[in-house]
Parts: structure tokens; sequence; C-alpha cells
């Protein structure tokens, strides 16, 4: 791969299992901008700000230190030298995140992070899939490749829940679909909201696909 696959969509389209697989068959590197946004906001948890109050989010998160592994197999994040990659999946931060990251000094400073991290992956052979929400209308307009990722919601619930069940989290399907639901609106009625089909995506419906399916789909994808 040269350059870089952008995959957009909504939570539960299993967007970070493809993106993780298709870099590592691809010798690539990854980012995940989401666990960038989730990490940013465990830190405005942590320092006791209302999550709403969009001034105090943007002065806390303008002093934080984020470190992003790329590296597929094992992707790491680090807020300020902590490890906090079990952490930023939980109840607490998934249900802070959405008014986190409607913040637009919060989005300036992860967009200006993730270019410099984009940077330096292309400095090396090999590419780098990138996955979020704005990639590939915002942060690479100019990307290989621009996939955006769907599911029907109800598929959606079901991924999460088995996504939490298996990593040790409390799994219940009505909760996490109410919950899916609410996230869809929250950043789908924001006056700038970042999940944007860009007009040169491929639009991948995974409601009836298994990973190996949508992974088959985006090397075919990456090798046109
Ligand atoms: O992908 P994940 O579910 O971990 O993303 C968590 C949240 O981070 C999303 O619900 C969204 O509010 C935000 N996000 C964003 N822009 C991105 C990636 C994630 O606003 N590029």
């Amino acid at each position: 791969l040269r350059g870089v696959v952008a995959l957009d969509g909504p939570s539960g389209t299993g967007k970070s299992t493809v993106s993780r697989g298709l870099a590592s068959e691809l010798g690539a590197a990854y980012l995940d901008t989401g666990a960038m946004y989730r990490a940013v906001t465990l830190a405005v948890l942590r320092a006791g700000v209302d999550p709403d109050d969009a001034v105090e989010v943007g002065r806390v998160t303008a002093g934080v230190k984020l470190e992003m592994g790329t590296d597929p197999l094992r992707p790491s994040v680090r807020l300020d030298g902590d490890d906090v990659e079990a952490e930023i999946r939980g109840p607490e931060v998934t249900g802070a995140v959405s008014a986190v990251s409607a913040v637009g000094a919060v989005r300036e400073q992860l967009v200006e992070q993730q270019r410099g991290l984009i940077r330096e992956a292309l400095a090396a052979p090999g590419g780098m899939v990138v996955e979020g929400r704005d990639i590939g209308t915002v942060v690479v307009p100019d990307a290989a490749l621009k996939v955006f990722l769907t599911a029907s919601s109800h598929a959606r619930a079901q991924r999460r829940t088995a996504q939490d069940t298996a990593e040790g989290r409390e799994g219940d399907l009505e909760r996490t679909h109410a919950d899916v639901q609410r996230r869809d609106a929250l950043d789908s009625g924001r006056e700038v909201s970042p999940l944007k089909q860009a007009d040169d995506a491929v639009e991948v419906d995974t409601t009836e696909l298994d990973v190996r399916g949508v992974l088959g789909r985006l090397i075919e994808l990456v090798a046109e």
C-alpha cells in the first residue's frame, strides 16, 4: 500500500477489527482516531471538568500528551505516560465522548496531531490505515482509498455487546442498542457533525458480512 486508506463509519460496523486486520494484512501502519477522542475524554473526566463546558474542555485537552502506537498487532494509547487502552473503552468515557468530540478546539488539536502521525508513518514504506468519522472528509481528503462502512443499528448493537462481553465488561444488548441510537443522533444532529460520507468514498454495508467477508472486500478495493 502507498498512501492512506481512510475507513469511516459509525460505531459497531466492525470498523476497528477490519481496520486492524487490513493494516496487518497489507503490512501498513494503523491509526485509531476514535481512541484519541476517547483518551482526551478520559483526561476531561479525570480533571473533573463538565464534558459540556466547551471552554474548560478545550483547555484540558490542549494540555494533555497523547502517544499513539501505530502497530496494528499492538495498538496502544498513552495519556500523559499512562497506558489507558482498557480504560478508554469503559462506559464513563463512552458516555462522554460525543460531547467532548463536538468541541471545535478539541477537533482542531486532534486533527493536527493525526496529520502529524500520518506524515510520520508515510515517511516509511507500507502506508497507513486510518479509521474514524472524518478521515476521508477532513483529515486526509486526498486518501488513496476511502471506505464508508455501514450496518443496521441492530447489527451494530449486537457487535458492541459481543465485544463488551469478550473484553470482560458486562454486555447488555438493549442498553447498547439504546446507546448506539443515542450516539448516532448526537453525532448526526450536531452543527458540525464529524460523521460524513465523502463523495468519493466506497460504501460497504457490513450488516450481512462477517469480518472475513468485509476484509475480502476491502482487499479487493485496495487492489483495484
Ligand atoms: O470509534 P469510536 O467508537 O471509538 O469513537 C468514539 C467517539 O469518538 C465517536 O462516537 C465520536 O464521537 C468520536 N470520534 C470523532 N471523530 C473521529 C473518531 C471518533 O468525533 N475521527
